[in-house]
């Protein structure tokens, strides 16, 4: 595996381990880095330009096992020492309570607070212009607790409490310079360390202050990005960055009043003109005996219409007038579509459909195409022509 191959892989595993925990995906990085001892992920690319990074099969193989258990999941492996405290610590600080008869365990993952019981949760995110996010789980809407008033204000003040240690906790691990500006606006980037009284941010483009990114813990008050995008330059723009427009912080009124998200993972088929049309040519292809009527269902023209149903055109010389397409009939029926048939002309891709007929092994038709054709021509040219 070459070293592009090896990042790919990395980010590939930190997506589907962010979107399975609902972490952000720079949390899932930093996760991704650690179980390969680096500190964080901005360490693990510093370390692969400077020499080339070699995953090891065996590590990439821990890795999606460890990708495939819930965070968090305490590895009882043999990993460097930093990652299994980091681990064992998500784990110590979950603290288990009640509220009224509802039990709720509340922890914090990666610098998130999430406060969680049967069928809700609540997350407060490390970045303070994001409000909270309560989810609850469609199935159990009913007697979910966090729809009461009450429980919810005492849910949230349980968790907003734990964020603002959260936050206290990563301002004294910063330089100082990176929450207080000086009195020309500068302050330094926690992580990269420059400084710069303006900041600009990769993911929306907005032009941001000094004050309100050390306001804002480092991240985008326009977009929320993580202080890994956050840069004293603009290196992507053309002009410098000099065409980006100042962010504007959302609403702060709102900013507090937390979202509501109703989460429903029973899977819903959405279905579509496209997978009808995917299905109907399915169905064609079980109707076709032959190579012929193969590429007759492969070349089918088929459209779907909410009045009219389904209209099946079906080259003549490749499928037979008046043999019925059952199995498409049949499909149709069960998606409640009526169906059309008409016979259609067009040029069809290779001469003599009638060999078609005459198998129904597709290597078998190529070969004798390809005779068939050689008796007409000189040497049969069988290389793709670039025009
Ligand atoms: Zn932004």
């Amino acid at each position: 595996m070459t070293e592009t191959n090896h990042l790919r892989s990395l980010k590939v595993l930190a997506k589907r381990y962010a979107r399975e925990n609902r972490i952000a995906l720079h949390q899932a990085l930093d996760l991704i880095a650690a179980e390969l001892g680096f500190p964080h992920w901005a360490k693990l690319i510093a370390t692969s330009k400077k020499s080339c990074l070699q995953v090891a099969p065996e590590q990439m193989a821990g890795l999606e096992a460890f990708v495939d258990r819930p965070l968090p999941a305490a590895t009882f492996r043999n990993v460097d020492p930093e990652t299994m405290n980091r681990r064992f610590a998500y784990l110590e600080q979950a603290e288990h309570g009640v509220i009224g008869d509802h039990s709720y365990r509340l922890q914090e993952v990666l610098h998130d607070v999430i406060i969680a019981g049967e069928g809700w949760s609540i997350r407060v995110p490390e970045n303070p212009g994001v409000p909270p996010i309560v989810e609850t789980f469609a199935d159990q809407e009913g007697g979910c607790p966090v729809l009461d008033p009450d429980f919810l204000e005492r849910a949230l003040s349980l968790a907003r409490d734990r964020a603002l240690q959260v936050r206290a906790k990563i301002a004294a691990d910063w330089p100082r310079r990176s929450t207080k500006p000086d009195l020309r606006g500068v302050v330094r980037h926690p992580l990269s360390r420059d400084e710069s009284a303006v900041w600009f941010c990769l993911h929306c483009d907005g032009k941001i202050t000094g004050a309100q990114i050390a306001q804002n813990l480092w991240h985008c008050p326009g977009c929320g990005a993580s202080p890994l995008d956050i840069f004293d330059t603009a290196f992507w723009s053309d002009d410098d960055g000099k065409s980006f427009q100042p962010v504007k912080a959302h609403d702060a009124v709102d900013g507090d009043e937390p979202v509501f998200r109703s989460v429903d993972d029973r899977p819903k088929l959405d279905m579509n003109e496209e997978k009808i049309i995917l299905l109907i040519r399915s169905a064609l292809l079980d109707d076709a005996t032959n190579i012929s009527e193969k590429l007759g269902a492969l070349q089918a023209e088929i459209s779907v219409d909410d009045e009219t149903g389904v209209w099946i055109a079906l080259e003549e010389d490749l499928w037979p007038m008046g043999k019925d397409p059952v199995q498409a009939l049949a499909v149709a029926e069960l998606l409640g579509l009526e169906v059309e048939i008409v016979s259609s002309w067009s040029t069809i891709p290779f001469a003599w459909p009638g060999l078609g007929e005459m198998t129904s092994s597709t290597s078998e038709y190529t070969q004798m195409m390809l005779d068939a054709y050689a008796q007409y021509e000189g040497p049969t040219d069988k290389t793709p022509k670039d025009s």
